[in-house]
């Protein structure tokens, strides 16, 4: 009889290894992202569920997947590279915050403090990944009889409710990928995770070895993008 084979789930597997790190303290926990490139088959389920997810409006994407052609006619290949924000340990972007509204928490993640934040989008020109995009208050609606109403909705972010309309407002600041947060915090993987169907991503705390994402993270084919920047980026591509 032929043998049962039966793989790892791992989704199953990375949801308990984010509802073991929410456990611990968060300054010893380390949430990390590895990116299998040779997985990725462009289909940008990651790029709509991120904007869904975080009710994002027109011109705020958080996580695009870019088309790359590599080498020469006729030995070219395509090749399609998810871009989060790297949530770099010298990150650009916080060191030119004139209001100190942006910084690295201890667990890993760089944040945008909204009711601080005035917009002024230095953030923007200093990051080299193009990964901090500007809130103009916009909606996909805006032109049609009606704004929809799941356009209004607030948005949870950071764990807080952000309404469009009300004092507490993204709207004329920067945004960008903060990991999913206030998915996290109630032990759920990113939603760019969870929606992968090519399981291209390693998601949860890179300090539990026990971790899948820790023991894909030593992997010998890895790269990162843009390391001569300095900005030091913390998320992993396999390749
Ligand atoms: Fe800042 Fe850009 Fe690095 Fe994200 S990728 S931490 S926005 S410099």
């Amino acid at each position: 009889m032929a043998e049962l084979v039966v793989k790892e789930n791992l989704l199953i597997r990375m949801q308990a290894d984010v509802k073991r790190a929410v456990q611990k303290p968060e300054n010893e926990r380390r949430w990390g992202m590895v990116i299998d490139l040779r997985k990725c088959v462009g289909c940008h389920a990651c790029t709509v569920s991120c904007i869904a997810e975080n009710k994002l409006p027109p011109g705020v994407v958080y996580r695009p997947v870019l088309d790359q052609e590599i080498g020469t006619y006729p030995n070219v290949t395509r090749r399609f590279v998810p871009r989060p924000c790297m949530q770099c340990d010298n990150p650009s972007c916080v060191s030119v915050c004139p209001v100190r509204a942006t910084w690295k928490r201890h667990d890993g993640v760089v944040i945008v403090d909204y009711d601080r934040c005035i917009g002024c989008r230095y953030c923007l020109t200093a990051c080299p990944y193009g990964a901090r995009t500007s809130d103009f208050g916009n909606y996909y609606t805006e032109h049609t009889p009606e704004i929809q109403p799941y356009e209004k909705q607030p948005s949870n972010e950071y764990c807080k409710s952000w309404d469009r309309h009300g004092n507490r407002s993204p709207v004329g600041n920067a945004r960008k990928c903060h990991f999913c947060l206030h998915r996290l915090e109630q032990g759920l993987l990113p939603q760019c995770v969870s929606t992968c169907v090519g399981r291209a991503n390693y998601f949860g705390d890179i300090h539990d070895a026990r971790s899948l994402v820790a023991q894909m993270a030593k992997s010998a084919n890895q790269i990162k993008l843009l390391e001569e920047k300095g900005t030091r980026p913390t998320v992993i591509y396999l390749v």
